[in-house]
């Protein structure tokens, strides 16, 4: 297990914030984890942050208290049928190098979440969507260990309560587990996923279907074309949750904007928060050097050396404008530190 002090988190958050941490422990194993939970339990009153790849993650300051890195990588082959197979993966296996591993096995079933930035951990945690796949519709088991307890758990599929990018270690078990291993049901025949709006063109005109190859060949061209390379520009991608509003209040704004996108969603309409904060002049647009994506009003952007604070900035700046244009309150996807 590494311990730092008054750690530099630049390389830990894709966003490229020049934030620090007091302490940084990464740890190799559920051994060392179990060791590491015991100097947090120890020192009751810091803070403490599980990271995976900071893909989705916003430090608005120095954090104060202690960040927890897992380093335990792996992928095994748990069960073999025919049609499928269990795998199981180390948290902190690279989301997208293990989507390009299983397509070259012939293990299928995660090719539309190509390119998405992060860790195979995290994916649990987030539920990870794209293209009209969420990755909870192929996760079996999460094994975790307890904070208070050090003790393992393994969550099935169904104690997940997977949502729209959530489950429940983002809300009622918020920092209570910690994520070792994900278990993933992937299927030996491929059956492309391609109804959604982008990768039709991929089936129409065609004698034979796509291969896992070129769905994922198809999904990285468009997110390159579409989203910023963390490499290059940061972001965390999605800003903002799409807002789910009642019916009621959809018609209204439908009858002033008859060309608002929507969406039908558990609990009512579900509206592009990306067209919204178009609408309100923002794409393209910055705040000293936080800006809002020329290509995707959804995602904010550091134009170089943004502070986090800056960003945050700009994101109140967006939400008032569309709460008094649209009387609809933007919630961020982004975790504030
Ligand atoms: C350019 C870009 C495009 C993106 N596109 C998409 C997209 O298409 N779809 C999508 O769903 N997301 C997308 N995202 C968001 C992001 O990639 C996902 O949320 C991803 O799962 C975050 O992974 P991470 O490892 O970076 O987690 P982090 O951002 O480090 O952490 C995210 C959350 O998970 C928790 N966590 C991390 N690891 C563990 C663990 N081992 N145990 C317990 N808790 C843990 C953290 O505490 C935090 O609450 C995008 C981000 C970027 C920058």
């Amino acid at each position: 297990m590494q311990i730092h002090t008054d750690y530099p988190l630049l390389q830990h958050n894709t966003f490229g914030i020049e934030a620090k941490c007091a302490h940084f422990v990464e740890y190799n194993n559920e051994d060392e984890l179990r060791e590491a939970l015991k100097l947090i339990r120890k020192d009751k009153d810091t803070p403490w942050l599980h990271i995976g790849g900071g893909s989705n993650l916003l430090f608005t300051r120095d954090y104060p208290g202690t960040i927890l890195h897992s380093g335990i990588l792996g992928k095994e082959v748990m069960e073999e049928s025919k049609d499928s197979l269990l795998l199981r993966v180390g948290a902190a296996e690279d989301w997208d190098s293990l989507v390009e591993w299983c397509v070259s096995r012939g293990y299928h079933g995660l090719e539309n979440l190509s390119l998405i930035p992060g860790e195979a951990g995290a994916s649990a945690v987030q539920n990870i969507g794209a293209y009209g796949v969420e990755v909870e519709s192929l996760i079996e088991k999460v094994e975790t260990l307890h904070v208070e307890t050090g003790a393992a758990r393994i969550f099935q599929h169904d104690e997940c309560e997977y949502g729209y990018r959530t489950s429940i270690f983002k809300q009622a078990y918020k920092g209570k587990f910690i994520v070792t291993h994900v278990q993933y049901r992937l299927s030996k025949a491929f059956h492309p996923q391609t109804s959604y709006g982008a990768l039709k063109n991929l089936s129409e005109n065609r004698p034979t279907p796509p291969t896992a190859t070129e769905v994922r060949n198809e999904v990285i061209r468009i997110r390159r074309e579409k989203l910023p390379d963390p490499a290059e520009i940061g972001s965390a991608g999605s800003f903002f949750m799409n807002p789910v509003i009642s019916e009621a209040q959809f018609r209204l704004l439908q009858s002033q904007h008859p060309d608002i996108p929507n969406y039908p969603a558990k609990g009512g309409i579900k509206v592009p928060a990306g067209w919204l904060i178009e609408q309100c002049g923002w794409k393209g647009k910055q705040l000293g050097q936080a800006g809002v994506h020329p290509r995707q009003a959804l995602v904010l952007v550091n134009l170089g050396h943004a502070t986090g604070a800056e960003i945050q900035l700009l994101s109140q700046e967006i939400q008032k404008d569309v709460a008094t244009r649209f009387n609809i309150n933007l919630h961020p996807e982004v975790l504030f530190l």
